[in-house]
């Protein structure tokens, strides 16, 4: 799986919309996990949408970046004058 497929804003709407796995597309339970650079980790807000903890663990084109769960999450549109205008996903319970 690409990450960067994983990115298409309409794919990341409709896995937070739906709760579903960015990677296989099934329904999630928990713990949910979410793959984030530090400075995502550091921020508590993702770009990739939730993923099945063995889908997250599977993504390897993205060695460098950490794996959190948490048992809930929040999804964020950006704000009409925010820079970065793509949504994030900010895990409200990590385990
Ligand atoms: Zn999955």
């Amino acid at each position: 799986m690409d990450a960067q497929r994983l990115l298409t804003r309409r794919w990341v709407t409709q896995c937070a919309l739906s709760r579903i796995c960015g990677v296989c597309g099934e329904a999630l339970g928990r713990p949910i996990a979410f793959r984030g650079t530090p400075q995502e980790v550091g921020r508590n807000a993702f770009h990739l949408p939730p993923m099945h903890v063995a889908c997250a663990a599977s993504l390897r084109d993205r060695p460098e970046s950490e794996l959190v769960t948490t048992a809930g999450f929040e999804f964020v549109r950006a704000a009409r004058e925010d820079d970065d205008r793509r949504p994030t996903f900010q895990p409200n319970s990590l385990l």
